[in-house]
């Protein structure tokens, strides 16, 4: 196994324990640079993260690493190096060891920051000392997403009471129940909160939940390697199936063949399935049979919470962690984190962790100047007209070439404006460089676009949906 094999066998293992807040602070750009002789370099971007990762993750990092090399090591060293061109402002930290036995090096130099110099890099942060890690169950599900922990407000409440009668009659109530909606608003939460409690009340024996994503990669490896069979067994054997982030699907013929056949024979057998998807079916490029059985069951969203849900939520998070802010805190962060709660949760995170490691009491001016330099969603740096293009040919399932081409169809037109639209609303591009960037178009087209997707927006709400969609993708990471 090369260190690269390794360290990405190790971050898959976190990937699935820690909250994805949790793994984009932590463990973004870090590496192993050096594995000899029981001695290992692990390179981090930020002081930050290194004294995370040595505080809170090193003997996990060490057993994983162990494990996964079949190696035995002595001492693990965590490098401060900067990756990313954007983060080089922190000076380069002596590498100081920590030991093999797990007695992690006391934050002595807890990173030198004021929060005005909190590298912005960061990111969301992270979990308390006091949050003990979860991890995931042989089904895949991780214990913290239950319904205890999922706090209701408006925006929610409807996915929620579904989520619910789902949870008391499998099968039964809504088949498929499929919830969408924008990035970190409870998606994966809620369908998780439904298989741990069909599990803990014992109504059924087993269950899967899976990425989207996975569920592709293993049809195609059990296609590769002969093995459709085991793959038809697993996936069709269970009392509950969850597929996360079912978009993904789109475009995929032969997934969408597979999960065909799957969904039916589930079905017809009174088993549940629950679907997410950042957008609705019908907005997912789909097979139109596929895309009526989506909508058999019962189709409910999630839209961002409004402030009153944000600071109960906050509260909520606090309490788990016995960790205690003022209601003005609480609402001043609240306020400032609007869009997303996995930012809303970052921001609380880093919160944390700061004071924490200052071991100094939150105020008003701390809470905030560590607040601005958490990026949110309206904050993040804007993607290039490229990316822009690639996300929405992306989002629609069709082809770059077709999209850039000069096909009138209906299927490739309207995706057309709709990027047209994008890039005005969002980089203010003038008409002529929009015509430009969409294969040289005239600036007419551009602009007819525009008016007529601002149009239509505010009649159509899948077409607002849509467009949140992929606006939520745009301030993703990647
Ligand atoms: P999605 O799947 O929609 O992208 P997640 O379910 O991963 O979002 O949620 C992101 C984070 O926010 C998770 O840590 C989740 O526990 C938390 N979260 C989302 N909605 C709620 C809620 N209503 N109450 C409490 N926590 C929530
Ligand atoms: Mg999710």
């Amino acid at each position: 196994m090369t260190h690269q094999q390794i360290w990405d066998a190790v971050l898959a293992e976190f990937e699935l324990s820690v909250s994805r807040a949790n793994f984009i602070t932590w463990f973004h750009n870090t590496g192993i640079s050096h594995f000899e002789k029981g001695n290992v370099i692990i390179t981090v971007p930020t002081a930050f993260a290194k004294t995370w990762l040595e505080k809170k993750y090193h003997s996990q990092i060490l057993h994983a690493i162990e494990r996964i090399s079949g190696l035995g090591v002595q001492k693990i060293y965590y490098k401060v190096e900067q990756t990313n061109p954007a983060a080089r402002t922190a000076q380069p930290q002596a590498v100081a060891p920590v030991q093999a036995s797990g007695a992690t090096t006391p934050a002595n130099t807890p990173a030198a920051q004021t929060p005005a110099t909190v590298n912005p890099q960061q990111q969301q942060p992270v979990r308390s000392s006091s949050d003990p890690m979860p991890t995931v169950n042989e089904f895949g599900l991780n214990p913290r997403y239950v319904f205890e922990t999922f706090i209701v407000g408006k925006t929610n409440e409807l996915a929620h009471a579904a989520a619910q009668a789902v949870a008391s009659r499998p099968g039964v109530a809504y088949n498929p129940l499929f919830i969408y909606g924008g990035v970190g608003l409870g998606k994966t939460h809620l369908l998780q909160a439904i298989g741990n409690e069909l599990l803990r009340t014992q109504k059924i024996k087993n269950c899967i939940y899976v990425t989207c994503e996975k569920f592709t990669n293993d049809f195609l490896n059990s296609v590769r390697t002969g093995s459709a069979k085991e793959f038809k067994n697993r996936y069709r054997n269970v009392d509950l199936l969850m597929i996360d982030d079912v978009q993904f699907i789109a475009g995929k013929e032969r997934t969408q063949e597979e999960f065909f056949h799957t969904f039916n024979e589930l079905h017809q057998a009174n088993k549940q399935i629950i679907l997410s998807s950042d957008r609705p079916p019908k907005a997912i490029s789909l097979e139109e049979r596929l895309k009526s059985r989506f909508e058999w069951g019962m189709i409910v969203d999630v839209a961002p919470p409004d402030l009153e849900t944000r600071i109960a939520i906050l509260e909520s998070k606090c309490n788990d962690r016995q960790y205690r802010l003022s209601k003005e805190l609480l609402a001043i962060i609240a306020t400032m984190v609007q869009n997303n709660i996995r930012e809303l949760e970052g921001a609380l995170n880093k919160i944390m962790a700061w004071h924490e490691l200052k071991n100094i009491t939150p105020t008003e001016d701390s809470v905030r100047s560590i607040l601005s330099t958490v990026e949110t969603t309206g904050t993040r740096q804007p993607k290039s007209p490229k990316a822009i293009v690639e996300i929405v040919a992306e989002f629609y399932g069709l082809p770059l070439n077709e999209i850039l081409g000069s096909s009138r169809e209906k299927r490739l037109a309207f995706p057309r404006q709709i990027i047209m639209y994008i890039l005005r609303e969002e980089l203010k591009l003038s008409y002529p460089s929009i015509g430009e960037e969409l294969g040289g178009r005239d600036h007419t087209t551009a602009m007819h676009a525009h008016n007529k997707i601002s149009t239509e927006v505010k009649n159509n709400l899948q077409l607002k949906q849509e467009i949140e969609g992929i606006k939520a993708r745009l301030t993703s990471e990647g």
